[in-house]
């Protein structure tokens, strides 16, 4: 197995994980009412999907 020949330091340790990012996956905005919604999923906002109103508003 390979092993690092050099200890990392504490910058790179840390330069390394810069990189690691929470993500939240598949949010974009609503086109109607620009809230984040889940992508290719009805916006629980407004009730709409692909500007077409398929849930009615209570
Ligand atoms: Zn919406």
């Amino acid at each position: 197995m390979a092993v690092p020949q050099h200890r990392a330091s504490k910058t790179r340790k840390r330069l390394r994980r810069t990189h690691f990012k929470l993500s939240v996956p598949g949010m974009v905005e609503c086109p109607q009412c620009h809230e984040m919604k889940l992508s290719h999923r009805v916006c629980l906002h407004c009730g709409t999907y692909k500007r077409r109103q398929v849930v009615e508003q209570a």
